[in-house]
């Protein structure tokens, strides 16, 4: 067997960029037509334009009246009704010196300039539709809603690579797109290592764990909108671990493992990808995280992309939000960073840093500060639970109560 590549200690960003490149080289290319209703999560393979101004046309915002402003020179001006107009009806043009009484979402009449909200209005009884005192000057264009000014005809509205969010398909949906074209869904091969798991639900026999990373990872996968092959466990041994990376390659864009990447005799998953294919292996500079395995497995017609992440819950967690799903969003030809941090007011000491780059467990108080989980092992998973996001601390940086620090949050690392 050759010799294993020698791990360097490499920059996050160094190790990303590297990745990314690959995957955009292995980008998906085959796109599916789904309704808008079933598109949730998906990736847009092509841009959203929209054929029409939203709103169509001028409309109220306000029950009240459609007036003319300058029929109105003083409050207590009394104006006859001569039309009434619910939303989803379309008015006559206005007569001038009269008001149109006018609901939420109604098209304003032609002529109309604007509208006074029912409050600041009293219905005055008498002939037809009756009369109203206006008890305010309007201005012009008042509680009017401008045709286009949400979107213009022809603008596109959604970019070819937007994750589809309940919002992004309100306003695909809003320029009356029925059906989407978007990226088919990543493929991945899922599988974890080590002869010390054992499943829920299995009784734990002396020196075992339950498996706890299959279903972070597993659950990452599907909120990634993936679709998982679930391998289960695999033995740590060459003869296995290679079988398993086989059966992975065949029909998947991505494996992915846990655990057996560090440099133990029994760590054999980078012996093994190495000779079913290829392999960078990393020792990246960041804490909870340290190593990291990436390269191909080789399948009939091509190769499926690998990566090994380390063992320990909260470093695979994290290796996963910082790293896989970058790579994840660059093979469906989404925009690729990591989501800007924001920054918050650090209420804890962290006095010893780290040579590494650090990824602290941390969450807002009711104060508006961060503060941190006690324990920031990389095997204490109650700490992801806990945390509202990752304190991302540059390498040897110590900080003091009050200091600004940069927080990464899950919500954004998770659904983006
Ligand atoms: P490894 O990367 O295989 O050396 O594992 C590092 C640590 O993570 C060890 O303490 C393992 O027992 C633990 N570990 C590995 N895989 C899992 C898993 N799937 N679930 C929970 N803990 C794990
Ligand atoms: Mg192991």
């Amino acid at each position: 067997m050759a010799d294993l590549p020698r791990p360097a200690l490499l920059a996050l960003d160094e190790v990303l960029a590297r990745m990314l490149a690959v995957a955009r080289e292995r980008r998906i290319t085959e796109s599916e037509a789904v309704g808008t209703f079933d598109a949730l999560g998906r990736v847009l393979a092509v841009a959203v334009a929209s054929g029409l101004d939203v709103p169509p046309a001028d409309n109220t915002s306000m029950d009240g009246y459609a007036l003319r402003a300058a029929d109105v020179p003083a409050a207590g001006s009394v104006l006859p009704v001569s039309q009434r107009i619910p939303a989803g009806v379309v008015g006559q043009p206005l007569a001038a010196g009269t008001a149109a009484r006018i609901f939420t979402g109604a098209q304003v009449p032609a002529g109309a300039d604007a509208v006074v909200m029912q409050e600041q209005c009293e219905a005055v009884a008498g002939e037809g539709l009756g009369a109203v005192r206006v008890n305010t000057v309007p201005a012009a264009g008042q509680w009017i809603r401008r045709q286009g000014e949400d979107v213009r005809h022809g603008a596109q509205v959604l970019d070819a690579g937007t994750r589809l969010t309940p919002q992004a398909l309100g306003l695909a949906a809003s320029v009356g797109a029925a059906v989407l074209s978007v990226c088919r869904r990543p493929r991945v091969a899922l599988f974890s290592t080590g002869d010390e798991l054992v499943m829920p639900g299995q009784p734990l026999k002396p020196g075992a764990i339950y498996n706890s990373n299959r279903f972070t990872l597993r659950g990452l996968l599907e909120a990634a909108g993936c679709i998982v092959q679930d391998l289960g466990i695999v033995p740590d041994n060459l003869g296995a671990t290679r079988a398993a990376l086989r059966e992975a390659a065949a029909g998947n864009d991505l494996i992915l493992s846990s655990g057996g990447v560090s440099v133990g005799e029994e760590d054999h998953l980078k012996p093994a990808v190495q000779a079913e294919g290829w392999l960078e292996a990393w020792q990246v500079a960041m804490k909870p995280g340290k190593p990291l395995a990436f390269g191909a497995v080789k399948r009939t017609g091509g190769e499926t992309l690998f990566m090994g992440l380390p063992g320990n819950p909260v470093s695979s967690f994290v290796t996963f939000l910082l790293a896989v799903a970058p790579v994840l969003r660059a093979l469906q030809g989404c925009a690729t960073g990591l989501p800007h941090a924001v920054s918050v007011r650090a209420d804890f000491d962290w006095p010893q840093p780290d040579k590494r780059r650090e990824f602290l467990r941390a969450r807002f108080n009711a104060e508006g500060g961060v503060e941190l989980f006690p324990n920031q092992s990389s095997g204490v998973l109650t700490s992801a639970v806990w945390a509202d996001g990752l304190v991302d601390n540059p390498p040897n940086q110590a900080v003091r109560r009050g200091d600004t620090v940069r927080l990464l949050l899950l919500e954004s690392l998770i659904g983006r």
